[in-house]
Parts: C-alpha cells; sequence; structure tokens
C-alpha cells in the first residue's frame, strides 16, 4: 500500500503526459516556454487571483513574496510553529526573525486569538518592527482568514498565504492562494497539485507586487534580461513541469478534489469514535493533503504507527518537532504556556494514507486495521 499514490495516478495520465512532454523536448523552448503561460492562466483563473507566476519551488516562492514586500533585517515575521520548516526557514535566510504562533487543537492551523496577543507583545517590547504574517492552510485545509485577514489590517501587516499544501481548498467558495497579499504554492510531487520535481507558484491581486515578483524570478531584471536592477533569484519553472501540470490541473478540477473529499468523509465516519479526527469549519473545504488523526498521547501514537507498519500500512507523523523546538532555533525564547497545543500536537499526530486514487475498500483496510490496534493498545493499558 502506498501513503500517496503517484503511480496509479499517472497510469491513468500517462498518456496526455508523455504527449506533452515529447511537444516540449521538440519545440525546445525548455525554460518558460508556452505552457508555463499557459499553466499560468488556468493556475489564477481557478484560484480566481489576477496574477499568478510560477516558480522553482515553494520555498522560493516564499522568498519571492518575502523580497517583494521587502522584509529584512529588524523585521518580526508571525508564523505557525506547527508547519513544515520552510515557512519560517524564509524568514530568517531573509535576516528577520520568525515569531511562532500556536495552532488550535481542532484545525492544526495558526490560532487568530493567540496572533493577535502576540503581535500586541511583540508592538510592546519595541525592539522589532512587526512586518508581516505568514498563514499556512496545513493540511489542506485554509488558516482562519476571517479573523487572520482583520488582525493584518488592524496593525498594518502584510499578509502571506503559505499555500503549499491548501491549493485546491475553499472559504465560501472563495480558493486557497487568494487569500494573502501575495498568495504561495508548491507542486512538489506528494503535494495535492505535484509535478514531477519540484515546482512552486506566486499569486496576487496586485500589479505592482506582481511585476515586483516577475523581475525577483529572473534575477531582478529590469526591462530584460541582462538589465539587472534588484537583488532576485534564479526561479523559473522548467517547461516539461507545466506540460506535466497542464493535465494533473485538469484531473484535480474534475474528479480528484472530490475523491479526496469523498475518502477524507469516509475516514471519519469509521474513525470519529475512536480517535479525534480533523475538524473543518462551516463552509471551509480542504483539499486534503494529509488526513492527520489525533491519537490520546505520544505512547499511543507510536504504538499505533509501529504495528500498523507491521501490517503493512504506511502512516507518517506530521510534525514530530514544531518549529521551535527544532535545533536551529534552539537560542528562541518563548513563554512554553504560549505554544503546549503545538507541542502536543506533535506528540499525537498521525497521517493515514491519503490520495484521490485510494478505494472504499483501501478505506475501509486501514480504518479496521487501526481500529483494532487501537483496541489493542487500549486493552493492555
Ligand atoms: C512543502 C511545503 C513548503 C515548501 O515547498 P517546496 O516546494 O518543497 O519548497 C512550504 N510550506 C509548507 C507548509 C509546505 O508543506
Amino acid at each position: 500500500m502506498e501513503f500517496i499514490d503517484l503511480k496509479t495516478q499517472y497510469k491513468k495520465l500517462e498518456n496526455q503526459i508523455q504527449e506533452n512532454i515529447n511537444k516540449v523536448l521538440i519545440d525546445g523552448n525548455y525554460i518558460l516556454g508556452e505552457e508555463v503561460k499557459e499553466l499560468e492562466k488556468e493556475l489564477a483563473e481557478y484560484v480566481g487571483v489576477k496574477y499568478c507566476a510560477t516558480c522553482s519551488n515553494g520555498t522560493d516562492a516564499l522568498t519571492i513574496a518575502l523580497m517583494a514586500i521587502e522584509v529584512g533585517k529588524n523585521d518580526a515575521v508571525f508564523v505557525p510553529t506547527f508547519t513544515f520548516y520552510s515557512t519560517a526557514e524564509v524568514v530568517s535566510l531573509r535576516g528577520a526573525t520568525p515569531i511562532f504562533i500556536d495552532s488550535y487543537e481542532d484545525y492544526f492551523n495558526m490560532d487568530a486569538e493567540k496572533l493577535e496577543n502576540t503581535i500586541q507583545k511583540v508592538i510592546k517590547e519595541g525592539k522589532l518592527n512587526p512586518k508581516a504574517i505568514i498563514a499556512v492552510d496545513l493540511f489542506g485545509q485554509p488558516a482562519n482568514y476571517d479573523k487572520i485577514k482583520q488582525i493584518a489590517k488592524k496593525y498594518n501587516l502584510f499578509l502571506i498565504e503559505d499555500g503549499a499544501q491548501g491549493f485546491g481548498g475553499s472559504i465560501r467558495n472563495k480558493k486557497a492562494c487568494s487569500f494573502g497579499d501575495i498568495a504561495t504554492t508548491s507542486f512538489f510531487p506528494a503535494k495535492p497539485l505535484g509535478c514531477y520535481g519540484d515546482g512552486g507558484a506566486v499569486f496576487t491581486d496586485n500589479e505592482e507586487l506582481y511585476k515586483l515578483i516577475l523581475s525577483i524570478r529572473v534575477h531582478g531584471k529590469g526591462s530584460f534580461k541582462y538589465d539587472n536592477v534588484r537583488l532576485g533569484l534564479n526561479s523559473r519553472l522548467d517547461t516539461i513541469q507545466a506540460a506535466v501540470l497542464l493535465p494533473k490541473l485538469k484531473a484535480f478540477k474534475e474528479y480528484e478534489l472530490d475523491n479526496r473529499n469523498k475518502f477524507a468523509n469516509l475516514y471519519k465516519e469509521k474513525l470519529q469514535d475512536y480517535v479525534k479526527v480533523p475538524k473543518v469549519p462551516e463552509g471551509y473545504i480542504s483539499s486534503w493533503a494529509q488526513y492527520t488523526i489525533l491519537l490520546n498521547n505520544q505512547e499511543e501514537r507510536n504504538y499505533v504507527q509501529t504495528k500498523m507498519k507491521e501490517k503493512g500500512i504506511p502512516t507518517m507523523v506530521y510534525y514530530p518537532k514544531p518549529l521551535h523546538k527544532q535545533t536551529v532555533y534552539k537560542d528562541y525564547n518563548y513563554n512554553v504556556e504560549d505554544l503546549k497545543i503545538s507541542e502536543n500536537l506533535s506528540e499525537r499526530v498521525l497521517s493515514l494514507p491519503m490520495h484521490p486514487y485510494l478505494s472504499e475498500e483501501i478505506v475501509n483496510t486501514i480504518c479496521n486495521n487501526l481500529i483494532e490496534t487501537i483496541k489493542e493498545y487500549r486493552n493492555e493499558q
């Protein structure tokens, strides 16, 4: 059994993907070719924003966003601590300071109330200049933008949406990757929409920011490539990756997102009496980058993961450490009370196989084995 089954997807889309790749090979426009432009247009349309610029990966997409809004030394950027490392790494790489925020236990996303309290604390301390918030759509579910947008406005902060896992999700029909001043996503193969290598994209409705993003993506170019007006990156998307993504986006829109939601509902139905299953707020749709359950404690989680592995069912722990506990941030000063939900989540989370090519039968097998294992563990206690 696969944790994320990319091979079945390939088999289904094989003809179209091969045809598209061959066309790129023959045409010879290997970087930022026609397919890239077509993909950017389709992505912007799907997400419902004016502008989309693809780039090399989701981490670069965040870096480009931070460079466009000129995040630098002495700036504070508020990020969830319960996320993938990239979200904070890019802030530190700009020479700015990530300020870690706790998450909601029910949704895994950044806690808006704690965010506001922490912003006020940083303002009061007066050492750093509060500059931006990076909200993450963790495991596919959009963050609490109803509140986070208001907070960004109130404190005059830029809002960046890290939609690396969130592509396809929505809040009352407004799509993920449209919530920030700038939003970003990743096309790493295992993300909800993935290519066959690295890829990413940046989204915005702001024309001025879009122009900066295009410049930063290609060495800070001015009127042409050898006119360099600012520092930038080499962060373009290969045309072959766009050729792969076009048919994948079509499948994503036509049935993959629906399938992910169908299997998530099945998981919920089967498992909710035994473990804490993820909650989705009214009006929100998740793209289920991961289906993550909560066991009672770390010992139970580890037992279940080991036993499931023995039964041939792959599971993952996203994430075993919140970022404030990572070695790289060992000197980070924080109050344990402020980040305790995230610490607790990292001890209890377990992600189950999730992709659009599951079947009811496979989900049933996973759930039956899981329930049996949990009962076994709880009986021994
Ligand atoms: C995967 C991921 C990224 C980075 O994307 P890459 O394409 O791997 O660079 C950033 N943020 C989050 C939340 C992610 O899950």
